[in-house]
């Protein structure tokens, strides 16, 4: 069995350990005689599969009772409508756009309700975190901030001062990355395929008094309705059973390595590595401000398209696979999520050393 040294940001790497159970467990779950695929669920086989892969993200995350845990479909894109369905009461919001995924869920925002640009970093093609003031006592149904930039490699070091306005985070590319201060947040969402599990399922916390009256606009679709959801488990109709069983799986995984601390320790590891390595190099140098920088998502570039497609297609030819830059910003992109070891950082870190001394002197910097 050959697998590569997988960067993709996602559908991105899951750990081994995992794939392995899953694999064992395929055509016979726990004796059932049944693949996970094909049960009921509402069975009671199903039942401790989801009960547990949420007791065991409370546990990771410290997640406090009186917030809401939900699986749901539809990734963090549908989640950027259900946002504003559920919480936009007065009709105004404010988005912090330091991306092209905030952006996203600014424009979708603004369908619903007035949608307020906050601050944003477009002039600088999205470089760094823009700068925000104290928002608190704004009068603002929630603050939406990307918490990680998955495309431009950056996340933010300090949440924003919301004071009373419920922090709205989408996490999609830092979840379990790091510890959360859940209490600092009014919602936590998240599609799983980034570090968490296979695409198809979007996890969403959320604090239960902003929901306890049910969604603030009456268009909500019944399936996005988050309280709705939460009083039927996730379970207004068919979840992802499948995607479910994985995430508890890769949750179980994350607590056996010794949970978030242990994750964000392995993540700055991994992420230093790589930065030291673009900042010694004459020839990549890394595209999003220093103090901004992501743990998850590590972009940089040599500046010269071609160089760059060089040296993506001689990484795929040596095992490292999914370092293209997205197809907005170009360049490079190493996703190192959770899942991928510190030995796929380090042959990265050789091959980036071996292709700059072959092409030494071509630098569009120097
Ligand atoms: C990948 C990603 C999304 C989109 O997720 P889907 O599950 O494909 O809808 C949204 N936000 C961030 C930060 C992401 O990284």
């Amino acid at each position: 069995m050959a697998r590569v040294h997988n960067f993709n940001p996602g559908p991105a790497a899951l750990p081994l350990p995992v794939l392995e159970e899953v694999q064992a467990e395929l055509l016979d779950y726990a004796g059932e005689g049944l693949s996970v695929m094909e049960m009921s669920h509402r069975s009671a086989m199903y039942k401790p599969i989801y009960e547990e892969a949420e007791a065991t993200l409370r546990r990771v995350l410290a997640i406090p009772d009186d917030y809401d845990v939900l699986f749901l479909s539809g990734g963090a894109t549908l989640e950027f409508a259900a946002v504003a369905m559920n919480l936009m009461r007065t009709g105004r919001a404010g988005y912090v756009v330091s991306g092209n995924f905030s952006k996203k869920a600014y424009e979708e925002g603004a369908k619903y309700g007035e949608a307020l640009c906050i601050a944003t970093s477009e002039d600088t093609d999205y470089d760094r975190i823009p700068e925000v003031g104290d928002l608190s006592g704004s009068g603002l149904d929630y603050v939406h901030i990307c918490q990680n930039n998955t495309i431009f490699g950056t996340m933010w070091q300090r949440l924003p001062k919301t004071g009373d306005v419920p922090l709205v985070a989408d996490v999609s590319s830092c979840f379990l990355s790091m510890p959360l201060d859940v209490e600092r947040y009014g919602v936590i969402y998240a599609g799983a395929q980034k570090n968490a599990g296979p695409a198809g399922v979007a996890v969403i916390i959320v604090r239960h008094d902003l929901i306890a009256q049910g969604p603030a606009l009456p268009i909500c679709p019944t399936y996005l309705d988050w309280r709705l959801q939460a009083l039927q488990g996730s379970m207004l109709n068919t979840p992802n059973t499948w995607g479910i069983y994985v995430c508890g799986k890769v949750f179980k995984w994350v607590e056996e390595m010794g949970g978030l601390e242990a994750m964000e320790a392995r993540n700055r590891k991994k992420a230093s590595l790589l930065y030291d390595a673009i900042d010694r190099s004459g020839l990549f140098h890394g595209t999003a401000l220093p103090r901004d920088r992501s743990i998850s998502n590590v972009t940089f570039t040599t500046d010269i398209p071609e160089l760059d497609r060089e040296f993506v297609s001689e990484a795929a030819r040596a095992g490292l696979v999914g370092l293209g830059g997205h197809r907005l910003v170009g360049g490079m992109r190493a996703s190192i999520y959770n899942a991928v070891p510190k030995a796929s950082v380090e042959r990265l870190v050789g091959l980036m050393e071996e292709f700059e001394e072959l092409h030494a002197g071509t630098s569009a910097t120097e």
